[in-house]
């Protein structure tokens, strides 16, 4: 007995996921098949299956305010040298925001077009979505999005109360700006603390790095109880839904992997191209270390020495310029990471049957661009604000375990764009910054000694 749990918890969690995930749907789909409408299965999953994927969510939902809080306002703190370095901080500011305004809108077109989240029995989706929210928090939620103009939903992006914002934040009756205002709130709060002399702030810096620290220590504890969480959640969707829940699934999964392969190939070869004047075949070349290490451990920031050293002896890039935009780029420029955040709650929103209008769509896009900011460079660090951003657009957040079982393969995915994204970014300022790029590919390691 206890040898066994031994090796259970020897695993890495990417795998413990994935059994809790084949578990899980296992079960939910034998259930379905064999006692679909039994009373006892619908008391099963109510006492069940649903208080344990809510004990799991729920962890991740009470430290998303202050995760929030605390990355978006270092992120922009962190920024402080932006005025020491000028014109290099503000062209990895454009660079960033425009590319990933990029990303997102092709996810956003991929998701619409192939509606990955349609193709299951819409009664049986109805009813799913019935048995998630509580009839009387839909209600208004409905009202309220056909009612709010967009100027209005603009508007509230500025909050006059963050803290009821904060506090409102996942109250899906709210009309307020929610989680956008928060973290615009955020954002102004990191302006005007790299703005403020050091001497008077250093104790509350040193406060939110702290608090950043902590939260983080709870997404771990979450993330431990993931296994559970997810099979538990997945048992809940694959009961009701039956067989219909793999097709959707795969189709979900190619159109994330479809958005990251055209930004990857496509957005970044023209901009390497228009922007670092580099041939996109030899760039890639060039960083093919880079991209191998940040594919295998679906983390910016642990990709962040390789980025450093590849880009400065192979690219060229000069110190000074990689050491500023790669460390800001691997947790402020998250392209992949934004696109996947915009697909997930597009594609949960069709699963759920939740009509988004055009300002939830603007807002979901919005979201996601900042949240591309606000992630940590971590394996897994977008899924606490997917899991925000879902719950403040009235999209079931329990969602998320449809998702969790495959989202290793995506990270692994989307961390290769973003590093990529650091990287072109790197390339692009030194060239306009008047230094000569390194595109000889003489004396390149071959494949197989990097
Ligand atoms: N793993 C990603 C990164 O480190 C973040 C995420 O999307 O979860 O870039």
């Amino acid at each position: 007995m206890t040898r066994q749990r031994g090796f259970w918890a020897r695993q890495p969690l990417p795998t413990r996921i994935l059994v809790g995930l084949a578990v899980g749907l296992t079960l939910g789909l034998l259930a379905n098949l064999l006692a679909a409408g039994e009373p006892w299965l619908d008391s099963f999953i109510a006492y069940v299956a649903y208080p344990i994927g809510q004990i799991f969510l729920r962890l991740i939902f009470m430290i998303v305010i202050p995760l929030i809080f605390a990355a978006l306002t270092l992120g922009v703190a962190e920024l402080g040298d932006l005025r020491r370095l000028g014109r290099i901080g503000a062209k990895t500011f454009g660079f960033a925001f425009s590319v990933t305004l990029i990303s997102v809108t092709i996810g956003v077109l991929l998701v619409n077009v192939v509606r990955p989240g349609e193709g299951i029995d819409p009664a049986a989706a109805d009813a799913l979505r019935q048995s998630l929210v509580s009839a009387e928090a839909r209600r208004p939620v409905e009202q309220a999005a056909e009612a709010k103009p967009i100027v209005d939903t603009l508007l509230d992006i500025i909050p006059r109360n963050p803290l009821e914002d904060a506090a409102r934040a996942f109250d899906p009756t709210y009309r307020g700006g929610g989680l956008l205002a928060v973290m615009f709130f955020s954002l102004i709060f990191g302006v005007a603390l790299a703005l403020t002399d050091r001497t008077r702030t250093a104790g509350l810096v040193a406060a939110i790095e702290g608090l950043y620290e902590v939260v983080m220590r709870i997404i771990g504890f979450a993330m431990r109880l993931a296994p559970y969480g997810v099979a538990a959640l997945i048992f809940t969707i694959s009961a009701r839904l039956g067989f219909d829940i793999l097709g959707v699934l795969a189709k979900y999964v190619g159109v994330v992997l479809a958005g990251l392969l055209i930004h990857q190939f496509g957005v970044y070869s023209i901009l390497v191209r228009l922007l670092a004047r580099m041939s996109p075949l030899v760039f890639f070349r060039k960083i093919r270390e880079i991209m191998i290490v940040a594919f295998s451990t679906s983390s910016s920031n642990a990709t962040l020495p390789t980025a450093l050293r590849v880009s400065e002896e192979r690219l060229g890039v000069p110190r000074h310029i990689s050491g500023f935009v790669l460390t800001l780029g691997s947790t402020a420029n998250q392209n992949g990471t934004a696109l996947f955040e915009g697909v997930t709650v597009l594609f949960l929103a069709q699963f759920f049957g939740v009509d988004l209008t055009i300002p939830q769509q603007v807002q979901v896009v919005l979201m996601s661009i900042l949240a591309g900011i606000g992630t940590a460079g971590v394996p897994g660090g977008s899924l606490p604000l997917i899991v925000l951003v879902l719950q403040s657009v009235g999209v079931p957040a329990e969602g998320i375990g449809v998702i969790l079982g495959v989202d290793r393969i995506l990270d692994m995915c989307r961390t290769t764009v973003n590093v990529t994204g650091d990287v072109a970014c790197a390339a692009f300022v030194a060239r306009s910054e008047g230094y000569e790029l390194n595109s000889s590919t003489d004396n390149e390691p071959g494949l197989a000694e990097v």
